[in-house]
């Protein structure tokens, strides 16, 4: 016996409608905020990740999925979207285009993680990238697409908003963290004795209790703004309250990935504990430049699919499953059961939903079968009914039943 792979999940028949109930609804909003969908490969050249993602991030340095090729290639399935949605933008020359230019995606991301609940090896991310906007009301936008989506989805949320500045501003934010975390560095766990080295910024985002302790009375970023940084903040808070979004200002959020620049917000479930940051973005305008392309302002976010459905799980938002069929066309032996499966062809052609059996069933256990399945309606076809040419449809909800020609079966089952 094969097993599926540590930390992945098998999406089965009877599940899938979940996933696609909220990727239709991230689509439909997608639609509202006039962006288009964008499909990059599943894996890229390494080297984007490690320049696009930032080489001090947990992504990289724990998590990527890597490998050589055939050909002696660096590959990496991708980890997140951005990466890809960027070097696009760069290859096909989009910047040339209209902008900004407005594109989400819907794709799996690959991360080795220890697994556990709301966290997986492979997992589905829907992403927004607006590359080419500067302004704030880009980044206020971008946060009210997600607000809209959670909240289509039924998934109640806080969103929590920060800055983390600009290179300049971060400068000396930096030196006032390492000042601050020096005489605490024996008590860091070992990653952080690491970021303490390469990425201060990171120490704020360390999970371990010990650390985020310590973290507590550590200098905040926004007293470190520079006032070009602190003008955009202050206008990103204006559009939120044009856009009717409450917020919470946490200075402590900083993002996984290190190509953010200024605006940096999460979206955190008050039904679910521990995973609860179902959705986070901000802006990355050093991310185009870092892979080769011109200087490009860019914001966006990603949303975590499982985690979504996770949520929706505890609040009770999960949509219902969908009906069965519209009918089911019992055969009572091999002659009716060819006349069921024409009939079923034909009503297929009309767009009406039909299933027979192909198990060679007894008519009660067709019946069985097809209460199962959610049939709303069953016909049984018999030598008398391939005399006359009429069936007897019943509809299982309320067991009534009508008897119907099946010259007028399409428009019969059309009208239900
Ligand atoms: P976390 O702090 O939970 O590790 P992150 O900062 O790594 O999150 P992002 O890189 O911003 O997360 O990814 C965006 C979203 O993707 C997350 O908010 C979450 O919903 C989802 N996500 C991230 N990693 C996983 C995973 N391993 N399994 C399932 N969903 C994930
Ligand atoms: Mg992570």
């Amino acid at each position: 016996m094969i097993n599926i792979p540590k930390g992945t999940k098998d999406v089965l028949p009877g599940d899938s409608y979940q996933w696609q109930y909220v990727e239709g609804i991230a689509r439909e909003v997608a639609k509202l905020y006039n962006l288009k969908e964008i499909r990059t490969p599943v894996f890229e050249h390494t080297e984007l990740f490690l320049r696009g993602v930032g080489d001090t991030t947990d992504i990289v340095t724990k998590e990527m999925y890597t490998f050589r090729d055939k050909g002696d290639r660096s590959i990496t399935l991708k980890p997140e979207g951005t990466a890809g949605a960027a070097r696009s933008y760069i290859e096909n020359g989009l910047a040339g285009g209209a902008q900004p230019v407005k594109m989400y995606y819907i794709i799996p991301a690959f991360r080795y993680e220890r697994p556990q609940a709301g966290r997986l090896r492979e997992f589905h991310q829907f992403g927004v990238e607006v590359f080419g906007a500067k302004g704030a009301d880009a980044d206020a936008e971008v946060i009210s697409l997600a607000d809209s989506l959670l909240r289509r989805l039924g998934i109640r949320v806080k969103l929590h908003i920060n800055s983390i500045g600009c290179p300049q501003c971060r400068a000396a934010y930096n030196k006032a963290l390492k000042e601050y975390f020096a005489p605490h560095l024996e008590e860091l766990c070992p990653d952080c004795r690491a970021r303490y080295e390469k990425n201060p910024l990171r120490l704020l985002d360390c999970k371990e209790e010990s650390c985020k302790k310590i973290n507590r009375d550590a200098p905040v970023i926004l007293d470190y703004l520079c006032p070009e940084c602190r003008e955009h903040f202050e206008a990103l808070k204006g559009y939120l309250d044009l856009a009717g979004i409450g917020y919470e200002i946490d200075p402590r959020i900083v993002r996984g990935l290190d190509y953010y620049t200024r605006t940096v917000f999460e979206f955190v479930s008050e039904d679910i504990g521990a995973q609860g940051t179902v959705c986070g973005g901000g802006r990355y305008d050093g991310l185009i430049e870092e892979i080769g392309g011109a200087p490009t302002p860019a914001v966006g976010f990603a949303a975590g699919i499982e985690r979504l459905l996770m949520v929706m799980e505890a609040a009770g938002t999960k949509p219902p499953a969908p009906k069965g069929p519209k009918v089911y066309l019992a055969g009572l032996d091999a002659e009716c059961r060819k006349k069921a499966f024409a009939l079923a062809e034909t009503l297929r052609n009309a767009g009406i939903s039909a299933e027979t059996d192909h198990m060679e069933r007894s008519v009660k256990a067709q019946f069985k079968f097809a209460d199962k399945i959610g049939a709303e309606y069953v016909a049984v076809i018999g030598g008398n009914e391939l005399l006359s040419g009429v069936m007897n449809v019943k509809c299982l909800a309320d067991s009534s039943s009508e008897p119907v020609p099946f010259a007028q079966a399409i428009e019969y089952f059309s009208e239900k």
